[in-house]
This record gives structure tokens, sequence and C-alpha cells, in this order.
């Protein structure tokens, strides 16, 4: 697995992965600290977070994106 993803340092030197995309009101924002990338990646895998290959976004953003291709579709039909 590549590991270019985006990953948040705090000052103890933990990381954690943040979401991608930030645009559910309830967004989780950033991943749970961790000593090492694996264990913040292992985190957000724990979480169910969506790997979009560049990055990860969290559930209430998928959750988000999937009501906003649900309206997107509802107003075709109308
Ligand atoms: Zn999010």
């Amino acid at each position: 697995m590549s590991d270019n993803l985006p990953y948040t340092e705090n000052e103890k030197g933990e990381f954690a992965i943040p979401c991608q995309i930030k645009i559910a009101k309830d967004c989780v924002q950033l991943g749970q600290f961790c000593e090492t990338k694996e264990e913040a990646r292992d985190w957000v895998e724990e979480e169910c977070w969506i790997s979009s290959g560049e990055g990860h976004f969290c559930v209430q953003c998928n959750d988000q994106v999937l009501r906003n291709i649900a309206n997107l579709q509802t107003k075709k039909m109308n």
C-alpha cells in the first residue's frame, strides 16, 4: 500500500488521518491520533472510513455524498 496519504501530526509526534472532504455537518474532521501511521490507518479502517485512493473520508461525509447524489437523482426525475 502506498503511503502518500495525508497525515496530521501533533506536538507529540503522533499521527492522525484527516477527513478528506469534510462536507458533512457532523464530520469527524480528524481520526484518532496514534503513535504510528499504520495505527492511524487501522483506526480509520475500523471506523469504516472510505478510502478514495488519495485519502480517507468519514462515514458521515460518505452519507452526505450519498444524500447529495440521491437529491440530484430526485431532481432529474421531476
Ligand atoms: Zn468527514
